[in-house]
């Protein structure tokens, strides 16, 4: 298991530089084909993960000009997952082997402009204008799938024994900790929900929060009670310690007292929070909820015509599977409404729209 890690970073890595060697080269390519500003796509795609690209399958079969745009090398977080063992199809597949079949996918339909971040996008009459680190581009709607990330303790042996034993997430990881023993550091709705699952499986849980009571539903709270799962209140995770190869402790402080302990276990799943990529849609005046996620309707339609979003983005559960379906339904709904406008454009939209930006 530990080899197969081994051997799963050391080819991540000699991957990513490849390809990020390429990409000087190809952002000049793309630039040239951006910057003449005269290249108008039917809908422009934000992001290449799991989203994005199944986006980028859906509207072009259904015959839309169809640009995505990644900032970074396409594929998403699925990259980050050393082992992926609920997306249907594959029992269990490397994230890495998952993201090569998704792109070179995509790529039989569409151009994936690696290397290309989109900074802003403006409206110009009916038009969206895409500026991006290798020049402007033009849509005539917009997907906003650009993800999520986990918040961080940023404690000693967090990075280093991430994927040895540090997760975030534990309908992703779970099943490598049956029978173990697991911690789990949140007090919100998703660190409940974990340390539920966690229970259910077979993991042996114990939960840690730094307040003196927990933020999470109340039914959370319940079930938790109920299941009798350990629960720590006032107390910080302060470093995770292991041998190298795995995790085998943590040090826990009580932030009361300021007494620090030892704890030996098998796995920390961390459960602080999610930091939707929604600055882009801000800029687009689209509603986002308290937690900073991008309100989508059943159709992943926002509440700006034209303008859709898929994936983690958007909130949910957070997983491939959710990504996929959101990315396909949201190029539908664009393919829906360039042929057959849903939305009734009216000036009160654009003065909302205006006056909400001014209010930012
Ligand atoms: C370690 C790990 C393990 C996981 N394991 C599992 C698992 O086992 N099963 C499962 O179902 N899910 C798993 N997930 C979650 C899964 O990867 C995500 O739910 C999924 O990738 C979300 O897809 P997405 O397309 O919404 O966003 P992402 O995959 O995050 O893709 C967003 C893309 O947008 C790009 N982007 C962002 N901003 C810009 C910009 N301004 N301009 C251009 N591009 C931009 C990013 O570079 C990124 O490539 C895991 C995640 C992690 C991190």
């Amino acid at each position: 298991m530990v080899l197969e890690r081994l051997t799963f970073k050391i080819r991540k890595r000699i991957l990513y530089a490849i390809r990020i060697s390429c990409l000087t080269m190809q952002s000049r390519k793309q630039a040239c084909k951006g910057a003449t500003e005269e290249k108008l796509c039917d809908l422009a795609i934000i992001g290449s993960g799991p989203a994005g690209l199944a986006a980028a399958i859906y509207g072009t079969r259904s015959g839309l000009s169809c640009l995505v745009l990644e900032k970074g090398v396409a594929g998403g977080q699925v990259m980050l997952a050393p082992w992926i063992e609920n997306y249907p199809g594959f029992p269990k597949i490397e994230g890495l082997k998952l993201v090569e079949a998704m792109v070179a996918h995509a790529r039989e339909y569409v151009d994936i402009n690696e290397g290309t971040e989109v900074v802003g996008i403006e409206k110009e009459k009916d038009i969206f204008k895409i500026t991006t680190t290798a020049g402007v581009f033009r849509g005539r709607s917009v997907l906003l799938a650009t993800g999520a990330s986990h918040k961080k303790l940023l404690i000693p042996g967090e990075e280093e024994y991430y994927g040895k034993g540090v997760s975030y997430c534990g309908t992703c990881d779970g099943f490598f900790f049956r029978k173990k023993k697991v911690l789990v550091v949140g007090g919100g709705n998703t660190a409940l929900t974990d340390a539920l699952y966690l229970h259910s499986i077979g993991c042996d849980v114990t939960l840690v929060h730094r307040r003196d009571v927990l933020r999470a539903d109340q039914h959370l709270q319940d079930a938790i009670a109920e299941k009798k799962l350990k629960l720590m209140l006032n107390t910080t995770v302060e470093r995770i310690d292991g041998d190298g190869a795995s995790v085998r402790s943590v040090e826990l402080k009580d932030v009361k007292t300021g007494k620090v302990t030892k704890m030996s276990l098998d796995g920390v799943f961390i459960a602080v929070g999610t930091t939707p990529s929604s600055a882009l849609a801000k800029a687009l005046c689209v509603d986002i909820d308290n937690n900073g996620f991008v309100k989508v309707d059943r159709s992943y339609r926002t509440n700006v015509p034209f303008v859709y979003a898929a994936g983690d983005v958007t909130g949910g559960i957070l997983q491939i599977v959710a990504a996929v379906h959101g990315g396909a339904v949201a190029a539908l709904s664009a393919f829906e409404d360039l042929a057959n406008p849903y939305y009734t454009r009216t000036r009160a939209t654009a003065e909302a729209c205006d006056s909400k930006r001014e209010q930012t």
